[in-house]
């Protein structure tokens, strides 16, 4: 008897451990989160340079700049990596080449460290594109691996460095582990993000395309909208690299925006800065 009994009395110890073990581990990894970190601020004296059909020459403007932290199952991306941690020294901001007034409040390692992650433990880190109010603290992530459009590599490398890119910024790549990719990349795999084409901002330009549990379809703009207004009106800044790429990102992001009924992010948009939910609080 005490010999039949026994293999079923060790399996419902053995089962009781397992089931022990799993509700003592931590929960299980949450499905895709997003969250908006501050990662400074523009004021610009005329936002003109951000609509070549006059509407806004001469109106000085006030700019959000955001990076994302997504966390997902197999890892971490950071989406943008705004200006740099080293404006937070100067509490007023400071000026610009371009007369436009940077600011930062709180730096990224601090608000990273917050949400306990440390910047060698992030997986990815990829732009929306290379400006300088993108990869303001791109060289602190060399221990990721950078997922680069290779024609916004190309361009970003070029000499003289196209305007308002300042390769000294990322220049990190050279040590880092490095995937270049021609057409869309999906990050983990899954579809649940990805790395979209949509240039004509600068030559090689994305957006991010995630797909949320709760949250469902969202795009995050990169540049490709500086303001509400602008995505709108469908307004191309003069300083873009192809006015016509410019359009055709325009009628592509249309498209996905609809079919997938996405939620459109524009990173600079105050408005739309605002009204994303602050860390530790988070989309997903
Ligand atoms: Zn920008």
């Amino acid at each position: 008897m005490l010999a039949r009994l026994f293999p079923r009395a060790l399996a419902v110890v053995l089962f009781t451990m397992a089931a022990a073990a799993v509700s003592a581990a931590p929960a299980a990894a949450p499905s895709l989160r997003l969250y908006t970190l501050d990662c400074g601020h523009l004021s610009l004296p005329d936002m003109g340079m951000f609509d070549d059909g006059g509407s806004s020459d001469g109106r000085p403007g006030e700019m959000a700049v955001p990076c994302f932290l997504i966390r997902h199952p197999q890892g971490d991306l950071l989406w943008d990596t705004g200006l740099g941690d080293r404006l937070a020294a100067h509490p007023g901001g400071v000026v610009n080449a371009f007369g436009i007034r940077e600011s930062v409040e709180t730096p990224l390692l601090a608000q990273l460290a917050a949400l306990g992650v440390k910047p060698d433990k992030v997986r990815y880190v990829a732009f929306s594109h290379l400006h300088a109010d993108h990869t303001g603290n791109a060289n602190l992530f060399v221990k990721s691996t950078w997922l680069l459009a290779k024609a916004e590599l190309d361009a970003g490398l070029a000499t003289p460095a196209p305007i308002g890119v300042d390769p000294a910024l990322f220049s990190a790549y050279r040590q880092a582990r490095v995937e270049t990719f021609d057409l869309d990349h999906d990050v983990f795999g899954d579809g649940s993000v990805r790395i979209l084409r949509a240039p004509g901002h600068t030559a090689g330009h994305s957006v991010l395309l995630l797909k949320l549990a709760k949250g469902g379809a969202v795009i995050l703009s990169g540049d490709l909208y500086h303001s509400r207004a602008n995505y709108e009106q469908s307004r191309v800044p003069p300083i873009n690299f192809s006015r016509a790429e410019t359009l055709a990102s325009f009628d592509r992001v249309a498209h996905l925006l609809q079919n997938l009924r996405a939620r459109l992010i524009i990173q600079h948009d105050p408005g739309d800065f605002a009204a994303l939910p602050k860390p530790p609080a988070y989309l997903d």
